[in-house]
């Protein structure tokens, strides 16, 4: 992508009413636009972070073998009122809307009762079963509040799969895989070592469920963890019973603020009872079938990791998720046609900064927007067949053989 060819630019200033740290960078550095609180649009940059982002998920979940599908926004009420979930007491924070024809819809805050009413038409035999269907859908949500930047919006991407199963004891196979799968994502975004499973609540179903939690200050959960012994827990379900149940003392634990990126729910009959999503086992007898719910936010978890590597000039991007790799900037008539040489060579992964400014303002931007790599070939350089390459997030520099001798 060239500068000086896309409508992408570095803004001075975040609007007055973005106060939170990842907006104000994503906004100035040009990744996204804010609509209104809690409500950004993905500008080129961005998209191609959220993108990154999808595909590192895509191939941990197709590893494990679930299939993507994309289901709708606009729901009617017939299946959620069937859970009783259509109530604004149950959600609250559904966004309803009128049909013109008459009746409502509502736009899907989640998707489980859409897509256990879908696999009635596919699920008829235990010889269907396991299946694992996953999406990347935007979700609304009527957030109360909305001031953390794309951390919680009310217009949202998440990935969500959904897994079904023949036995309870089939779905906790899964929900292992599911577990690995997770952290294995965590570890390429580069947030493995502060990202941890933690019991939370399991609602009436399950006594826990289990969220991933990445340690951040602005984060709006706190938990208590111990590394050695390998547990978390959400504060809200520290109690004598969860200690007793995890086997470790109150004082063994350290408090954290954190961010939930994921989290991980064996639903078993809740939603495929009240639905009626039934097969025929191999004993011909009927069976309702045993569900597992399994989200990420995907749009959080870019703010979680804007807002974690970033340093006082900028955003500082892992090489997992950055839009690019490299940042190019020529100096010098020789330099600028070196760098149009190295562009045309790496023009997928290279952001060329070939605008008609000072180098001065080129690496406050290159700094801004959190590249990886810095490539700078000027005359200098070349006079030893060499460019410049600094590391964004160390500050070194190394030189590069450009040119053959
Ligand atoms: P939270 O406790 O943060 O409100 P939740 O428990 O309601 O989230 P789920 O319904 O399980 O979350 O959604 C799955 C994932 O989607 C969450 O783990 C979180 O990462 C993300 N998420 C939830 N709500 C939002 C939101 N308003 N904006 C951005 N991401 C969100
Ligand atoms: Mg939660």
């Amino acid at each position: 992508m060239r500068l000086s060819k896309t409508f992408v630019k570095t803004l001075r200033e975040a609007p007055k009413d973005e106060t939170a740290r990842n907006g104000q960078l994503l906004v100035r550095a040009g990744y996204i636009h804010k609509e209104m609180a809690g409500v950004y649009d993905y500008l080129p940059l961005g998209l191609r972070v959220i993108e990154n982002i999808k595909s590192i998920i895509r191939e941990e979940l197709n590893n494990i073998g679930c299939e993507e599908l994309l289901l709708t926004a606009l729901q009617t009420p017939e299946p959620w009122e069937k859970t009783g979930r259509f109530s604004d007491r149950e959600i609250d924070v559904w966004f309803k809307t009128e049909l013109s024809s008459g009746g409502v819809l509502g736009l899907a805050p989640t998707h489980e009762e859409p897509i256990t009413n879908l696999m009635k038409t596919y699920i008829s035999s235990y010889k269907d079963l396991p299946l694992y269907v996953y999406q990347f859908q935007t979700k609304f949500r009527n957030e109360l509040r909305a001031k953390s930047g794309i951390l919680r919006g009310r217009e949202f991407l998440m990935k969500d799969l959904y897994s079904f199963h023949s036995s309870e004891e089939d779905l906790d196979r899964f929900y292992a895989e599911v577990e690995k799968a997770y952290m294995n994502v965590f570890e390429r975004l580069e947030l493995g070592d502060s990202t941890l499973e933690t019991f939370a609540s399991g609602g009436m179903f399950s006594k826990y469920s289990h969220e991933f939690q990445t340690i951040l200050p602005v984060g709006e959960d706190t938990i208590y963890y111990n590394k050695d012994k390998k547990v978390a827990v959400n504060k809200e379900v520290l109690n004598d019973e969860t200690l007793a149940d995890l086997g470790v003392k109150r004082d063994e634990l350290t408090e954290a603020t954190a961010a939930e990126v994921g989290n991980i729910f064996k639903l078993k009959l809740k939603y495929s009872e009240p639905l009626d999503l039934k097969y025929v086992d191999k004993d011909n007898s009927t069976k309702v079938a045993y569900m597992g719910c399994y989200g990420i936010g995907v749009s959080r978890l870019m703010g979680v990791v804007a807002e974690k590597f970033a340093d006082e000039k900028g955003l500082v991007w892992p090489e997992s998720v950055a839009p690019f790799k490299y940042y190019l900037v020529g100096i010098g008539e020789a330099g600028a046609k070196e760098a149009e040489i190295f562009y045309q060579k790496h023009q997928e992964e290279t952001l060329f900064d070939d605008r008609d400014i000072r180098p001065g303002e080129k690496f406050a931007d290159a700094e801004l927007m959190g590249i990886p790599y810095r490539v700078v070939i000027s005359d200098k350089t070349l006079a030893s067949g060499e460019a410049e390459i600094t590391d964004r997030r160390t500050g070194e520099t190394k030189l590069i053989k450009v040119l053959d001798d």
